[in-house]
């Protein structure tokens, strides 16, 4: 049985905050991803592709296992910084909400309240009605240059904080992931798959034998071509590569972008 539901905040076209070049929406379920990818079956990832604020998802929730729902703030004061943890007001924080607001205010320090209670929070309000244990957490502000560095930089560890104040061991046999990856294009808002049809915006974009600079040339995509690559991708050299297989019968690659984290507007390849 799980014993953590997680929420990742925004998503289906609301991008959250967004500053730095990261959008609020992509940075939690990346963090959704390795709580998930860390704590193995005890965790319950809610549907990514949903925004939970705006289709009241809460409503129709069915879990018995706390549910946390993962922000990141935002001032537009650069230097407000730190994470906190926002529970109903009336209420009393629970074990959960004070393991978690410990850490979360030792990894990320700042705010002057480690928990906060709110009453117009329509999440919260929606949890407490139906008896749900709920909490929300703010990650930091993504519009604090040294938050977002340290969400960005120690994701695993942040992660780590979650699965230890819900009680779960962090599983061994998950791959490390310390800095961001690229993730698939408009993964932060419905697609959840890399691969698909990939427009070249670039004049001349070379096929390579491998994924890296040193891969031989074997071929070019220009302008307007399109390209269906499969759900692989490999960050190597500063870029993104993205694999199909040719009509030889031969797995080509090809560099979709610079490895930023993210999709950028000035990737050599956009889907389509
Ligand atoms: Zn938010």
């Amino acid at each position: 049985m799980a014993k953590l539901f997680v929420i990742c905040g925004h998503g289906a076209g609301d991008p959250g905050c967004c500053a730095g070049g990261y959008t609020e929406a992509e940075r939690v379920r990346a963090l959704g991803r390795r709580i998930r990818a860390l704590g193995g079956s005890e965790v319950e990832l809610g549907d990514m592709s949903r925004n939970w604020y705006a289709d009241g998802g809460i409503n129709r929730l069915d879990t018995d296992a706390p549910v946390v729902e993962l922000h990141m703030d935002a001032s537009g004061i650069a230097t407000a910084h730190g994470a906190h943890v926002i529970i109903k007001s009336g209420f009393e924080p629970d074990d959960y909400d004070k393991a978690l607001a410990d850490k979360l205010s030792a990894f990320m320090p700042g705010r002057a309240e480690k928990i906060v209670r709110h009453s117009e929070l329509a999440n919260v309000n929606r949890a407490a009605a139906r008896g749900i244990n709920y909490r929300l957490c703010e990650n930091g502000f993504i519009d604090n240059d040294g938050d977002r560095e340290k969400f960005n930089s120690n994701i695993d560890e942040l992660a780590r904080i979650y699965l230890e104040s819900f009680g779960i061991k962090v599983t061994t046999s998950a791959p490390v992931q310390q800095t961001p990856l690229k993730q698939p294009a408009k993964q932060a808002t419905v697609i959840e798959s890399f691969g698909g049809r990939y427009r070249c915006t670039v004049f001349r974009l070379n096929v390579r034998s491998a994924p890296s600079l040193s891969g031989s040339v074997v071929a070019s995509y220009g302008r307007g071509q399109t390209v269906v690559l499969d759900d692989w991708y490999k960050s190597a050299d500063g870029y993104i590569w993205g694999r199909y297989t040719g009509g030889s019968g031969k797995v080509r690659y090809i560099a979709v972008g610079r490895a930023t984290g993210k999709p950028e507007a000035d990737d050599y390849l956009v889907k389509e």
